[in-house]
């Protein structure tokens, strides 16, 4: 006899799975996700949203956290990826060793509240924002709303304009509005970019045409993305290059 197993089952047999049999390491990082998940949920959407797929895997571009797709790897729906390195500390913008090890567990939850409303904007309110990469005003709206309840302040859509122009942009939201102390030392982002802008200097010397060439790539595939303000941060390192 054929069953029929629809997507809502799927999605929740996966999480039974993912919460009671996965190997260990997976079963508590991806469970203390789901847990947060639920929390995110009840708190902030009704309860309407149906558990996603969360998974450890990395985003084409590497410089995305985390993403939420409306179809998934294998042709299901709702999945979230959260990118593995931020949690082993093995991304450029993180601090490895146990030390660090509850900031970065606390960086990778807070990577999730971001995908939940993108989720929420998929599923229940339609409202994708495509020209915006889904960092348009409907998202700012709903991230400034929640924030507002957690004491957090509010965020802009990710293109600059008007009278928000000085706000954080929703597309680092929820990274972008905690305490610099909040992730314990963990995240180091601008020390990461530092010392890029510095190796990059330094290879400038002596391979300027590789650099030029690396530093054009990351303008295509920022504005293709519509990353306007990465885009004009490579532009301004082009412009100390050539002086
Ligand atoms: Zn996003």
């Amino acid at each position: 006899m054929q069953t029929t197993i629809t997507d809502a089952d799927l999605r929740a047999t996966f999480r039974a799975f993912v919460i009671g049999q996965a190997e260990p390491w997976h079963r508590a990082h991806l469970g203390r996700l789901y847990t947060r998940w639920d929390e995110w949920n009840a708190a902030f959407f009704q309860g309407r949203l149906a558990p996603p797929y969360i998974l450890f895997s990395p985003h084409e571009s590497a410089r995305a956290y985390g993403d939420c797709s409306n179809i998934s790897s294998f042709g299901g729906r709702a999945q979230i990826r959260i990118r593995p390195s931020l949690l082993t500390g093995t991304h450029r913008h993180m601090r490895q060793g146990e030390s660090f090890a509850e900031g970065l567990a606390r960086f990778v939850t807070d990577v999730l509240p971001h995908e939940s409303v993108h989720q929420w904007h998929i599923e229940i309110t339609g409202q994708i924002e495509e020209s915006y990469h889904g960092h348009g005003p409907a998202f700012a709206a709903t991230c400034t709303q929640i924030g507002a309840a957690l004491g957090l302040p509010p965020v802009r859509s990710m293109k600059r304009r008007g009278s928000g122009a000085a706000m954080p942009s929703c597309a680092q939201w929820l990274i972008c509005v905690r305490s610099a102390d909040f992730y314990l030392g963990a995240y180091a982002y601008a020390q990461a970019e530092d010392a890029q802008a510095q190796a990059e200097d330094a290879q400038a010397q002596s391979q300027p045409a590789a650099v030029l060439a690396a530093l054009l790539d990351q303008i295509i595939t920022d504005v293709d993305a519509a990353r306007l303000a990465e885009a004009r941060a490579a532009l301004v390192r082009i412009r100390r290059l050539v002086n």
